[in-house]
C-alpha cells in the first residue's frame, strides 16, 4: 500500500473527497489502481462504505482487501443534473450511476459510473468489470461491461 504518503498528502491528491481515517486506505488504494475493501478479521465479511467497526459483529479489527471488480449492476440511475466532473456533460447526455454488487459477498455494494457502454444498455444485472479514469488528476474507480466471464 502507498505509506509514503501522509495524511495531509493524500487529501491534497482528492480535494474533492471527504477522506478520514476510516476512509484512507480506500483513497490510498485508488492511487495505486486497486480497490481495497475493508474486511473484518473475525468474521471475514466485507463492508462498505468504510466505518471503523465492522457492522456485523462490531470488531474493530479490519483489513483493507483487495477486490477484484467484476459484479453486477443492482440499480442504475440516470443523472440530468449533477456536480461538475471532468468528461460529464449533463447537457448532451444523461450521466448514469449504478450500485454494483461486487463478487466477493452477496449485498457487498460499489456505486460509480459505468464507460465505454452505450446508455440503453446500462442496466440492472449487466456483468461489469472495474476500469480507471482520471477524475481532477488521480485514479477514479468505474465500472465497464465485463468482456468475458
Ligand atoms: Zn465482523
Amino acid at each position: 500500500m502507498n505509506e509514503s504518503l501522509d495524511d495531509a498528502g493524500l487529501v491534497e491528491r482528492f480535494p474533492y473527497a471527504r477522506i478520514d481515517h476510516d476512509s484512507k486506505h480506500l483513497y490510498r488504494g485508488w492511487l495505486e489502481k486497486r480497490l481495497l475493501i475493508n474486511r473484518c478479521d473475525d468474521c471475514h465479511r466485507f463492508h462498505h462504505p468504510p466505518k471503523p467497526i465492522c457492522p456485523r459483529c462490531w470488531c474493530s479489527s479490519l483489513t483493507p482487501t483487495e477486490v477484484g471488480g467484476r459484479g453486477v449492476i443492482h440499480l442504475a440511475m440516470f443523472l440530468h443534473q449533477g456536480p461538475p466532473a471532468p468528461g460529464v456533460d449533463y447537457a448532451k447526455a444523461p450521466h448514469p450511476v449504478v450500485a454494483v454488487e461486487l463478487r466477493e459477498q452477496e449485498g457487498l455494494r460499489f456505486t460509480s459510473t459505468v464507460v465505454d457502454c452505450p446508455l440503453p444498455e446500462v442496466r440492472i444485472g449487466l456483468a461489469v468489470e472495474l476500469a480507471w479514469v482520471d477524475r481532477f488528476g488521480a485514479p477514479f474507480p468505474v465500472f465497464r461491461p465485463a468482456k468475458s466471464d
